[in-house]
């Protein structure tokens, strides 16, 4: 496997891998990778012939008082990950090659941002498009793979790439979690033992709309409250949003009639966990 520190090095790499007419395929991290990148990478392994692997902890995406500076880091244990899995390339930026001095251009989209996770944190989308964006000019990959762990980011990279015409497809992974339904996640490694405990309420949580909906439920109100009347039930638990919605714009769904999309976002501590679930009548 080979290591490039930096844009201008990958770029070169991905352009000779281009005229030789090979396919290449890219699955982005911040790292401290675990089994939900790992399937992402194993999907991505089959999309192409070149397989890149980023990892870089983009500052774009955290608010000064989010934890971009405590984010979980382990590079050789990251390296041993993706060497195993087969991976051609792992693309490690530093910050001031992807933002160096002056630098000024973001990418905004109108609509997607202004619900769920953008609401807390409105920097973060912005963020996310923007890094997405400069891998993609970087690592010019032909396939990319992102989880639906993070389904509205994965909804705003796949618009942005329709906006924008990009030319790269973009694949979605399901969610990876751990044996007890604990959707797995870097940021896990701040729980304790008793906040993981508090964790799993999120989990549960969606299997318990999702009965609710077999059930004949079609009321968007009481299964939310219900929700969050059992996250609020464990320790250390505070709900950031619950939210039953449309699973392509976002927009609230009052009346499950159709599949729709289930999202969570609570602290467990001071640790911010997401989840979701598509609710369907079965
Ligand atoms: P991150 O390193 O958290 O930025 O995540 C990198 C990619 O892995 C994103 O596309 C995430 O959606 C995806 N990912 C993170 N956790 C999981 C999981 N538990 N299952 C599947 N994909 C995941």
């Amino acid at each position: 496997m080979k290591i490039i520190e930096t844009a201008g090095d990958m770029q070169v790499v991905a352009e000779q891998a281009r005229l030789k007419g090979k396919k290449i395929s890219f699955v982005p991290t911040m790292g401290y990778l675990h089994e939900g990148h790992l399937s992402l990478v194993r999907m991505a392994r089959k999309l192409g012939d070149l397989l890149v692997v980023s990892i870089f902890v983009n500052p774009s995406q955290f608010a000064p008082h989010e934890d971009f500076e405590t984010y979980p880091r382990n590079f050789q244990r990251d390296f041993d990950m993706v060497e195993k899995e087969g991976v051609d390339i792992l693309f490690t930026p530093k910050p001031d090659d992807i933002y160096p001095e002056g630098y000024q251009t973001y990418v905004n989209l109108e609509k997607l941002p202004n619900h769920l996770c953008g609401i807390s944190r409105p920097a973060f989308f912005r963020g996310v498009a923007t890094v997405v964006t400069k891998l993609f000019n970087i690592v010019k990959p032909h396939t990319a793979v992102f989880g639906k762990k993070d389904y509205q980011q994965f909804l705003v990279i796949r618009r942005m790439v329709f906006d924008l015409n990009m030319d790269i497809d973009i694949v979605g992974g399901e969610t990876i979690r751990e044996p007890d339904g604990l959707a797995m996640s870097s940021r896990n490694a701040y729980l304790t033992a008793s906040q993981r405990k508090s964790g799993l309420s999120l989990n549960q949580a969606l299997l318990a709309a999702q009965k609710a909906v077999e059930s004949g439920i079609t009321d968007a109100s009481q299964i939310i409250r219900e929700t969050k009347d059992f996250i609020d039930s464990h320790p250390e638990t505070q709900i950031d949003y619950v939210t039953i919605c449309d699973p392509e714009t976002l927009e609230e769904i009052h009346v499950i009639n159709r599949p729709a999309l289930m999202a969570l976002a609570v602290k467990v501590g001071s640790t911010r966990l997401i989840d979701n679930m598509i609710l369907n009548k079965k």
